[in-house]
């Protein structure tokens, strides 16, 4: 016979249950069934806030006609759907317990508390009901069943509300049940009785541990636990995206997930069927033709050293500590004897090896209790401050790691540091049980969903994720959303999950919790947003959200958004940017940058603030990280100007020059940004300070190629159409250059520790004579490379190959990604 158990998930209505009847008259046919349900979906909970409710002098009316509502309404469908079930036996069944109830609540009520014994009759109510269901779904398809009353079976002893089962003295009064097959057996689940016939519970979501204790006493073949998912996951499927099925887990990795909070079996169900050798299978009601999850003495052969990752929820920790601690015999155990004398179970310990401490966490709702009689037991040190005042922390959860391989497998625990590290999450305290299945962190709750995530992302997942927040969308952002559009699925193959979480300008804000779909209108969803662009607003939702691996994409050319980088990277978010603002801001504020991005872990990557998409930056701090020195730096360092130049030595004026040049998408926005010289300068800036040169823009001693203060004040369009009062002059520069053989060309060049950009005149031998329509240059002269210059070549503008270039920059913030 085998013992099948179905949770409220599976219970949820009369669809449900109908379908839980067949699964239960499949295995009736086969192997014989015993079945133990829980409650409807939602009716414990709904029965403990009664509880709580009534003990508060609450109006607890509405909700106990809502509950009333549920189970009638179940009982109404089960009515239509069937011929000849016994609605009104049912409707009788309910009324009597929710009259029942409803005397219980009303003395509540007048005590102002609710006693355990009588909750625990209470809470157990939804089972009783349900069961009585599936018997009456049962009789109406002509088959036989029996209800077996776990008061009448199940011996328990604890807590009213959280006791165990003595399962040898259970199995004895189970021996003169007919577990031959011939009819269905039904059970409620969470339910038992103590040794005075008290009704008692098996603690929240006990149902599980139920079906063992039944599995246990009637020698079931097989434990069938029936649930809302396919099986156990390596972690929580509705946390953790990509979780993954396990095949088998043994009885002791399975009982570890599950201790550390892996709700899909409760910690206690894995001791009576372990003991019994009886094989656990996890099934999914509303998928019964997948294999499940199977628990027993055989490890999986497919996932081999780490199979897990659980969050076990309001946690509370305690510090006892003092200058007496040290040397005190027995000051351990005197604390865990209080907390056993009292039942409160304690989920982690961990003692500092000078003795001067432990600290140890306990369920949240035992906090109070606890430091209550831990303060009473320890009066007389408190007093004489041979203990400092117990510290209690709330607000925890404990993130463990699981697997029967750890033991054999070194370096786990550095990854499972550096995973909680690199999600930027804080160890409160840290345990490794030392059977080494387990290594757990205590960590404050909110932050545990980012640290389950980050681990089971280098656990578990080959995928990496980029969580990528635009602000800018003008050219190359535009362009920049245009390659992710077109490249987001060969680097899903690759398995990099790339995904746009945020758009902004310098107005609005658009933001989607999965991600924009960038084949979609997003500009005109930007349009209409209603939010603005915040750093608070948006490291709040980044935190909600749980994302491990944010990336702020800085599109504009705004000194604003450039000021908040530091800021940014300490709200954990990764900065890449082919904005030159926060480079060439004060040298403070570019060692900040440095200094936060070393500090934070984080990613600031300016590749494209030189050269656009050339590889520039990169090479040239691998090169002086490699002990390199620059001598000398010369170079074309502006498309725009590349481009104007070349025009002016076809004989182009000045202004046609500008202006084809703007028309093709080479100049800044403004091209006076281009011409003061003010862009090439910030360049030679960027370059002079990664070889290690203080300098300030101020220092940098710039030719403009525009006369002093040229139409400063107009408009863009007013200076574009007052251009050419210059093309005379700069055709005069050009006709000179021109009888001496040579080529006009804009030049940065680094030399003796100073910066200076200048028109100059070069013969056509010289190397940047050739460089022009759009095309950089930089020859860098250095202790490895001389005499002949190390030199970079390539289109340096445009947003097409600035984009790419600020793309690889974005895929260069994966941590241990190799591409
Ligand atoms: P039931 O009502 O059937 O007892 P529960 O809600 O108690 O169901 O347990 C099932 C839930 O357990 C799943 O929906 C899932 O969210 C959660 N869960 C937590 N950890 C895991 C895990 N490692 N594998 C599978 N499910 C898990
Ligand atoms: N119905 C009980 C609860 O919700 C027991 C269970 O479902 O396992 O806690
Ligand atoms: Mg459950």
């Amino acid at each position: 016979m085998k013992v099948m158990k179905f949770g409220g998930s599976s219970l949820a209505d009369a669809t449900r249950y109908l379908r839980v009847t067949d699964i239960t008259l499949d295995c009736h046919n086969s192997d014989g069934a015993a079945v133990v349900l829980s409650a409807p979906k939602g009716v414990t909970n709904a029965l403990s806030l009664l509880c709580e409710q009534a003990a508060n002098q609450t109006d607890y009316f509405e909700l106990l006609e809502k509950l009333r509502m549920t189970l009638k309404g179940i009982n109404d469908e089960l009515d239509q759907a069937l011929t000849g079930y016994e609605h009104a036996a049912l409707v009788a069944l309910i009324d009597e317990r929710l009259a029942w109830l409803s005397r219980q609540l009303e003395g509540f009520t007048l005590l102002g508390c609710a006693p355990d014994a009588i909750s625990a009759a209470i809470l157990s109510i939804g089972e009783y009901v349900s069961v009585n269901f599936l018997h009456h779904i049962l009789s109406a398809k002509g088959v036989d069943s029996t209800i077996l009353d776990p008061v009448e079976y199940v011996l328990a002893e604890g807590d009213y509300l959280d006791s165990i089962a003595d399962v040898a003295l259970s199995k004895a009064r189970f021996s003169d049940v007919d577990a031959s097959g011939s009819q269905v057996l039904i059970m409620p689940g969470f339910v038992a009785a103590n040794e005075q016939g008290e009704k008692v519970t098996l603690g929240r979501n006990g149902s599980d541990y139920s079906a063992a204790i039944l599995a246990a006493c009637i020698d079931a073949t097989c434990c069938e636990i029936w649930t809302d998912v396919d099986g156990v996951y390596n972690a929580d499927p509705n946390q953790v995206e990509g979780a993954v099925l396990m095949d088998k887990l043994t009885y002791q990795e399975a009982m570890e997930l599950s201790y550390f909070g892996a709700k899909v079996l409760h910690p206690k169900t894995i001791g009576p069927i372990a003991q019994h050798h009886i094989p656990c299978l996890i099934k999914n009601t509303l998928n019964p033709a997948a294999p499940g999850t199977l628990i027993s003495n055989e490890a999986s052969t497919k996932w081999t050293n780490v199979k897990g990752i659980s969050q076990l929820e309001n946690v509370a920790m305690f510090n006892v500590a003092g200058p007496g601690m040290k040397g005190m015999v027995g000051m351990a155990s005197r604390v865990f004897e209080v907390m056993s004398n009292a039942s409160i179970s304690i989920t982690l310990i961990t003692q500092s090896s000078s003795e001067y401490s432990i600290s140890f966490c306990i369920h949240s709702k035992d906090a109070e209790r606890a430091l209550a009689l831990l303060e009473d037991a320890f009066a007389l040190e408190l007093s004489n401050q041979l203990l400092d005042p117990i510290e209690v922390r709330h607000n925890l959860s404990i993130v463990t790691l699981v697997g029967d391989g750890m033991k054999r497998t070194k370096g786990l625990a550095a990854k499972f540091f550096n995973s909680i590290s690199q999600a930027r999450v804080n160890n409160v305290a840290i345990a490794q049980g030392s059977s080494e299945r387990s290594i757990s962190t205590v960590v404050e709750a909110d932050k545990a969903k980012k640290a389950v995530r980050a681990i089971h992302q280098n656990f578990f997942s080959e995928r990496h994720t980029i969580d990528v927040f635009l602000v800018g969308c003008g050219n190359v952002g535009k362009e920049l959303l245009d390659q992710f559009a077109r490249q987001q699925k060969a680097l899903l193959e690759k398995h990099i999950q790339l995904r746009v979480y945020g758009i902004a300008n310098s107005k609005k804000l658009l933001l989607n919790n999965e991600g924009i779909d960038l084949s979609t209108d997003w500009y005109s969803a930007l349009a209409a947003s209603q939010e603005s662009f915040s750093i608070e607003l948006l490291q709040n939702w980044v935190d909600e959200q749980c994302l491990v691996n944010p990336v702020i994409v800085d599109c504009t050319s705004s000194e604003a958004v450039a000021s908040l980088y530091v800021d940014l990277m300490n709200a954990g978010f990764h900065v890449v940017t082919p904005n030159k603002k926060a480079n060439t801001g004060s040298l403070t504020y570019y060692e900040a940058l440095k200094n936060t991005a070393l500090q934070t872990k984080r990613q600031y990557l300016y590749e494209t603030t030189v050269g656009a998409g050339l590889p520039v930056i990169d090479n040239l701090q691998k090169l002086f990280s490699a002990g390199d020195e620059l001598h000398r730096f010369e170079g074309i360092l502006s498309g725009s100007l590349s481009y104007v130049f070349g025009k002016l030595e076809d004989g182009m004026s000045l202004s046609e020059a500008t202006a084809t040049a703007k028309e093709n998408g080479f100049t800044e926005p403004d091209p006076r940004d281009d011409l003061s010289g003010t862009d090439v300068a910030r360049k030679l800036l960027i370059l002079a300070r990664e070889a290690g040169i203080s300098l300030e823009l101020s220092d940098i001693d710039i030719e403009s190629v525009l006369p002093e203060g040229f139409a400063g004040n107009d408009d863009i369009e007013s200076f574009m159409a007052r251009l050419h009062e210059c093309d005379h002059a700069f055709a005069e520069k050009v006709e000179a250059a021109k009888q001496a053989g040579k080529v006009l060309r804009y030049i940065g060049k680094i030399e003796h520790g100073s910066c200076k950009v200048s028109i100059e005149a070069v013969l056509p031998d010289h190397p940047l004579a050739v460089i022009r329509d759009g095309e950089n240059a930089l020859a860098i002269h250095s202790d490895y490379y001389q005499p002949k210059p190390y030199v970079i070549r390539g289109y340096g503008a445009g947003g097409t190959v600035t984009a790419a270039g600020v793309f690889a920059d974005i895929l260069r913030t994966m941590p241990w990604k190799q591409i």
